[in-house]
């Protein structure tokens, strides 16, 4: 790993250096060699004995120089001033061959002072968890931070009884988060704020710095990306389950895969968090709750826009109250997309509209409903999940002018069939693939699973029948509807 760490450049108040803690019997699970190559480590040193002890934390890399960041943030919408990395060391940043900068970290690494009473470690389970459906998001092209390995600690955790504990390395564009501004916001600390604010465009947004106001057009940056961003999650059916402001990254990318799956059946008031009793998190809110995020970042940038109080707010509402529309667009026409329109026309919207309430009333598979529209934009072509699914006869209706809709949209059904098939994946990491990987893992220490299935979710695959297990919903016995995110 070349380092060069730069957030080491921000003054002290910003993070406390710390080394992880080492664990007792560092076990290799899994190397990401790809990713590896991508960040320009050498893969093969990564999987030897000496790169398990790194990923472990029981060995530092020539050139980390190890802390934990400081951070606020809201969380299921009550303030706490002082969160951190409670459980993480940032090993230091690496610049990829291709000049792009990735934070290194280590996440189960130990305590720290941010921890809070906590133990600093985490569980094999949702280790695990991350690694694949981190993976499976970048897979689908979804900006999201990665998993560059997991390790065994040798050690147990003790969380609803004992179970055995893990670290990840997760690569991040950085793990500046809303929660980091807030933090500053709430201690009044505007040069902090101002470092941090110039820190970020110079890391992230470049562009911006040439703006007659850099804070606002990083403002407006930030908000582009999670309106783009809160759409691939609504198109995928995703559901991030704890997004609190300190879950919410600068950068774009998608973090914190705690109790966080992809829906089966659809419903809009879907909820899969054990901790979230009110569903402040559920399918539906995501988009406004991200807006209301970006609400509290504005709030956070307003002692940093150079103008007086006033106009600071004016600017800082303009550029949030793009929101909305920004998310729209680029829901609809992600919709067109999967429903395999290549022109949006007017009455576009209410046909996805009907669908998903036809979906809703009836039950069906939002990732099997999708792709079975994709087998027939074209007829009889190769095999498709027909086998796995069929529309209930309610859709009959519906079908037809969906039908006659496409016959009026100008692309070949070779074509239109092709585009449909990329923006309906027929695999996704479904809740109970996950949990049987991870019960395998825990409870007979068999990996098989978990790495036939990363294997699996890592590539865009073509549908084939042999891979049908991948791609069916869950039996009623294996329907799994709370996920726990073992901090
Ligand atoms: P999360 O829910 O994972 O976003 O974590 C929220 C906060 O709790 C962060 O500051 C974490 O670092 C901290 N945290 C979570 N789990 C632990 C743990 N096991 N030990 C110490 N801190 C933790
Ligand atoms: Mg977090």
């Amino acid at each position: 790993m070349r380092f060069d760490n730069s957030y080491l450049q921000l003054p002290g108040r910003f993070y406390t250096e710390l080394a992880p803690t080492p664990v007792s019997s560092p076990g290799p699970i899994r190397v990401n060699r790809e990713l590896a190559e991508q960040l320009g480590i050498d893969a093969a040193w990564l999987a030897s004995p000496e790169g398990t002890e790194v990923l472990a934390g029981n060995r530092l890399p020539a050139g980390a120089e190890p802390i934990a960041t400081v951070y606020a943030g809201h969380q299921f919408g009550g303030w706490v001033p002082q969160l951190g990395d409670g459980r993480a060391i940032l090993l230091g940043e690496v610049i990829a061959p291709d000049g792009l900068r990735f934070d290194i970290q280590l996440k189960g690494s130990g305590p720290t002072p941010y921890s809070r009473g906590g133990d600093g470690r985490a569980p094999l389970g949702p280790v695990l968890r991350e690694y694949i459906v981190s993976e499976a998001m970048a897979a689908q092209g979804v900006p999201t931070t990665r998993s560059l390995g997991a390790v065994t600690t040798g050690d147990q955790v003790f969380r609803e009884g004992a179970m055995p504990g893990a670290v990840l390395t997760r690569v991040a564009q950085s793990h500046i988060r809303i929660g980091t501004f807030q933090f500053f916001l709430a201690r009044q600390d505007v040069d902090a704020l101002r470092l941090l604010t110039d820190y970020v465009i110079e890391r992230h947004y470049p562009a911006a710095a040439e703006a007659e106001n850099p804070t606002v057009a990083l403002l407006d940056a930030v908000v582009a990306g999670q309106a783009s961003l809160l759409a691939q999650w609504q198109l995928l059916g995703f559901i991030h389950g704890v997004m609190n402001t300190d879950n919410m990254l600068l950068s774009g990318e998608t973090i914190d895969y705690g109790p966080c799956a992809y829906m089966d059946t659809y419903h809009p008031d879907r909820v899969f968090s054990s901790i979230d009793h009110q569903g402040r998190y559920a399918y539906r809110n995501q988009p406004g709750i991200a807006h209301w995020n970006l609400a509290r970042l504005a709030q956070a940038l307003l002692p940093v826009m150079e103008v007086e109080e006033e106009k600071a707010v004016v600017l800082a509402q303009a550029s949030i109250d793009v929101f909305p529309a920004l998310f729209q667009r680029a829901y609809h026409s992600g919709m067109a997309r999967k429903l395999g329109l290549a022109h949006t026309g007017d009455d576009d919207e209410n046909l996805a509209e009907e669908l998903l309430e036809l979906m809703a009333r009836e039950q069906v598979d939002f990732t099997l409903a999708f792709r079975r529209l994709s087998d027939l934009a074209r007829p009889a072509t190769r095999p498709g999940v027909g086998d796995l699914f069929e529309f209930p006869a309610a859709f009959d209706p519906w079908l037809e002018r969906w039908q006659q809709r496409i016959a009026d949209d100008p692309q070949a059904s070779g074509e239109r069939q092709a585009r449909m098939y990329q923006a309906n994946p027929a695999f996704i990491a479904r809740n109970h693939l996950v949990e049987a990987a991870i019960d395998a893992a825990v409870n007979n220490d068999d990996f098989e699973p978990f790495n036939r299935l990363v294997d699996l979710l890592g590539k865009t695959c073509e549908y084939e029948p042999g891979l049908a297990d991948y791609a069916r919903p869950p039996q009623p016995d294996e329907v799994v509807s709370k996920t726990f995110c073992g901090t």
